[in-house]
């Protein structure tokens, strides 16, 4: 017979100090420690089946990469080009045996150079879930070097291991997409000049993830566990793909081609627009823009993104697998309604998306702030089996909407 017992049997905290103890029949365990287990589970599991194993997708080829991203992602065909051939060329390095041969090919981490809202994330995600391959956001602009208040780069592991069910395995094999790489750009290529010393420490502390190495994760992140016992990741195989809008970039590009241009003996200004330009970009303009050259060497593959025009806008609301507008008729289809949207609807939605520079993201908004008050009444009003927006309707029930507050002046 044991006294009752109030201390966890394995870290010895006390009942006050856990949020639960669970009773065995000779010993208790804390809540903590019921996590720790789980995770140290999963990583010895993941182990075991790691030998010789190699993942088991089918690999298509960059012509079908490109078609399955063209299923959730209008326009964009440069950058999806390169990604595809990216993507390809990255899991036949993985996949390679074991060669007595020098050539070693290198990792295709790759940087999407493009506005906001212009797809960057969409195509880093569609990419994952085509290969089935666990996929981690992070933002640049919470990362700091280690010691300073903020997120470690490691955090950016973490929530790939947890993307993977602390698989570590898989994990090793996903695909990290780093946003507004941008914002952590020093201010200056001349690091004597203005030295930016918070942007710069976190490129560096960056490098290692992006050039495969070990790292210890926090597998709860943060510096708020100090005990939890770190979990080893091999960033060797995964796949880091950076976003950033680089606002004013095309200054650097332009300054750079214009040279190029008076060499030839023009004096003829150019005049090209941004989107024109961005097609030009290169490494060089990267660091010129404050990316340190490690890094930019790190992400070899550069690609643009297209700002969205209105033509594409409005193919984004009817044509990706799950557009918008596919969406809204499905829900109303589950309540028994038929709702038909009139295609001036469309346009009408696409301006203002416009207009109040909200991009694509806006589509969504614009067209909930039309729709709810449908969404909130039909369900109740079973006799009504049909709804159709006319461009009145659509214009009344937008205009009355938090959605038209916003406009900036
Ligand atoms: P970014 O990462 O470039 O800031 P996102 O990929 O997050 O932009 O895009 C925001 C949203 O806008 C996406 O979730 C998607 O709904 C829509 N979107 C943007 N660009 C496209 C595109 N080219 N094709 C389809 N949808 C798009």
């Amino acid at each position: 017979m044991t006294k009752k017992q109030d201390n966890c049997s394995f870290c010895g905290r006390t009942r006050k100090d856990t949020q639960l103890l669970i009773a065995g029949i000779d010993a208790h365990i804390c809540n903590n420690c019921v996590e720790q287990a789980n995770i140290i589970l999963a990583e010895e599991l993941s182990q075991k089946s790691k030998p010789g194993k190699t993942p088991d997708f089918k690999l298509l080829k960059p012509v079908e990469i490109k078609n399955f991203l063209d299923q959730y992602v209008i326009g964009q065909d440069e950058a999806k080009r390169s990604l595809a051939v990216a993507v390809y060329n990255h899991y036949k390095r993985i996949n390679q045996p074991e060669t007595r041969d020098d050539v070693e090919i290198e990792k295709s981490n790759m940087i999407l150079v493009g506005e906001t809202g212009t797809g960057k994330t969409l195509l880093a995600r569609t990419i994952a879930r085509m290969l089935h391959v666990p996929f981690a956001i992070a933002d640049a602009t919470v990362l700091t070097e280690a010691g300073y208040v903020g997120e470690d780069v490691e955090s950016i592991l973490t929530r790939l291991l947890q993307a993977a069910d602390y698989n570590v395995k898989e994990a090793e094999r996903g695909i990290v997409f780093i946003d507004e790489i941008d914002k952590i750009a020093r201010k200056s290529d001349n690091p004597s000049i203005t030295r930016d010393v918070s942007g710069e420490g976190v490129q560096q502390a960056m490098l290692k993830l992006l050039e495969g190495t070990i790292v210890n994760v926090p597998p709860q992140g943060g510096r708020k566990h100090p005990e939890q016992k770190m979990i080893q990741v091999d960033t060797k195989n995964i796949l880091f793909i950076a976003g950033g809008a680089f606002d004013g970039v095309e200054r650097i590009i332009a300054a750079r081609t214009r040279t190029n241009v008076v060499g030839y003996g023009s004096d003829k200004k150019l005049l090209i627009d941004k989107d024109q330009l961005l097609q030009y970009i290169s490494p060089a303009d990267l660091k010129k823009f404050g990316l340190i050259p490690e890094i930019v060497g790190r992400l070899p593959i550069i690609t643009f993104l297209h700002p969205l025009s209105p033509e594409i806008l409005k193919r984004i609301l009817t044509d990706p697998k799950n557009a918008l507008v596919k969406q809204f008729i499905k829900l109303f289809e589950m309540d028994g309604i038929k709702l038909t949207i009139n295609d001036e609807v469309l346009d009408m939605v696409v301006q203002k998306s416009i207009e109040f520079k909200l991009g694509a993201r806006g589509l969504r908004s614009i067209l909930e702030s039309i729709l709810t008050d449908d969404m909130f009444e039909l369900p109740s009003k079973e006799t009504i089996k049909e709804l159709l927006i006319t461009i009145d309707y659509a214009e009344e029930k937008f205009t009355k909407s938090g959605v038209a507050k916003l406009k900036v002046a």
